[in-house]
């Protein structure tokens, strides 16, 4: 299901490309570019494909907010019935603004400090998904303190290479500073039980983002369940949860869509584990082909044999293809019989790695045409910065026929909003 309305929530209405009912011009023309928009119908249809797959398997969805933190998605995705995934006080804040119930929370990430931890523990967070011995013992402390007791999972790294697009996107491997190596978990489960504000309830492993090969769940799946084993059979705790992470894969380009029966199957084994609850948390997979950047051409220029396309957008807007050399499909948003050309689109930012494409085959587009950025609803604007003094863009979601700003675009004003021209002094 879902890959029909997957496919319509950006279609051509003649030249022209529109996001559902919304031709994708008529923003452009109402709100400036470079703007973020994102289909309210993608993300419910995503959603609504994986919560089917997970359904026989009882899982519980916590959406990875750091995908993309907008407070419309986030009450979208709230009000289709995910909780959510943090990694920061921050995403703490926006998650609780956006009406999440500290019940509906799990915290993740590798330096929570203790102002993250306390604000956490006073929300009543479902899980503080806990990283080192460290960070275990400052939970305990800062509990104690606030005369509560919080359930906490134990994030393993559970050493599974995995094949991803990219190294910066693996997270499971030895040596790597995610979670705490599988061999000293049940040393850390007995710390845990001396601990009176601390309860273990779970254990947790994310192995990476971008994974289309299922293995690597398998693989993590066994290591968390043989781990619950050692750790019941000592009667450390009773771990009722164990949470496998993100990292499902969206097509980019032409890949084959991420099988979610594969997924679903190296999940199945958690499920069926008696007294065991399955969680997961997506990020990518829910909101990437949901959006698009859209973006104007300002100038061509041809320079050693190249053709360059250079967009009102740049790398500060969408960092993806600098960083991670992702790839993204770019379309001229209205097709005028424009040639195929080969071109590197660049921006305006002063670095050779402001670039959104290489060599590209495209059709051609002059300065003044709308280019759409393709599967930019994660891990996009998320990542925006303000280099080169570039306010950053505005973001907009369409429902149907209508359109509507979730963030303003920033102003120069904002910009320097907490800038002085003379320090202000502190007392010595
Ligand atoms: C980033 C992250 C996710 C989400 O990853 P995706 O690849 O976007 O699905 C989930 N869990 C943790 C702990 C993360 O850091």
């Amino acid at each position: 299901m879902g890959q029909g309305l997957l496919a319509s929530c950006y279609h051509r209405e003649g030249d022209a490309l529109a996001c559902e009912g919304v031709p994708l011009r008529r923003i452009a023309d109402a709100l400036g570019t470079p703007t973020y928009v994102y289909s309210a119908a993608s993300i419910r249809s995503q959603y609504a494909e994986l919560a089917a797959a997970l359904a026989p398997l009882g899982a519980h969805l916590h959406y990875s907010v750091k995908a993309n933190s907008n407070l419309a998605i986030l009450s979208l995705l709230r009000s289709l019935g995910a909780g959510v995934d943090i990694v920061s006080g921050g995403e703490l804040h926006r998650a609780l603004v956006a009406g999440f119930d500290g019940r509906q929370i799990v915290f993740s990430g590798v330096g929570k400090t203790r102002a993250e931890l306390a604000a956490a523990v006073a929300a009543r967070v479902r899980s503080v998904n806990v990283e080192s011995e460290g960070e275990l013992r400052l939970v305990q402390a800062v509990a104690a303190e606030q005369g509560a007791v919080v359930a906490v999972a134990l994030r393993v790294n559970p050493n599974v290479p995995v094949d991803t697009p990219h190294p910066y996107t693996r997270t499971g491997e030895h040596g790597m500073k995610f979670g705490i190596p599988h061999e000293r978990i049940v040393p850390a489960a007995r710390d845990a039980r001396g601990m009176p504000n601390v309860q273990l309830v779970g254990l947790a492993a994310h192995v990476g983002s971008q994974i289309t090969d299922m293995v690597p769940y398998e693989t993590a799946a066994d290591v968390l369940l043989a781990l619950r084993r050692a750790i019941e059979a000592e009667q450390l705790a009773r771990i009722s949860v164990l949470d496998l992470g993100g990292g499902l894969a969206v097509p980019y380009d032409d890949e084959e869509r991420p099988d979610l029966a594969a997924y679903t199957s190296a999940l199945r084994r958690v499920a069926e584990e008696p007294g065991v609850e399955l969680l997961v948390e997506p990020g990518r997979f829910l909101v990437a082909e949901s959006g698009v950047l859209l973006t104007r051409v300002l100038y061509r220029k041809r320079s050693g044999g190249q053709e360059i396309v250079i967009t009102d957008a740049g790398m500060n807007d969408l960092i993806r293809p600098s960083l991670y050399a992702s790839h993204h499909r770019i379309e001229v948003v209205e097709r005028h019989g424009g040639d195929p050309i080969h071109a590197n689109v660049v921006g305006p930012v002063c670095e050779s790695g402001d670039f959104f494409a290489r060599n590209r085959a495209m059709i051609d587009a002059a300065p003044g045409d709308l280019l759409a950025l393709r599967t930019v609803g994660a891990y996009g604007y998320v990542m925006a910065s303000n280099y080169n003094s570039r306010p950053r863009p505005a973001e907009v979601l369409v429902d149907g026929d209508r359109f509507g700003v979730v963030t303003e675009r920033e102003s120069y004003e904002d910009l320097a909003r907490r800038e002085r021209t003379t320090p202000r002094w502190m007392e010595s």
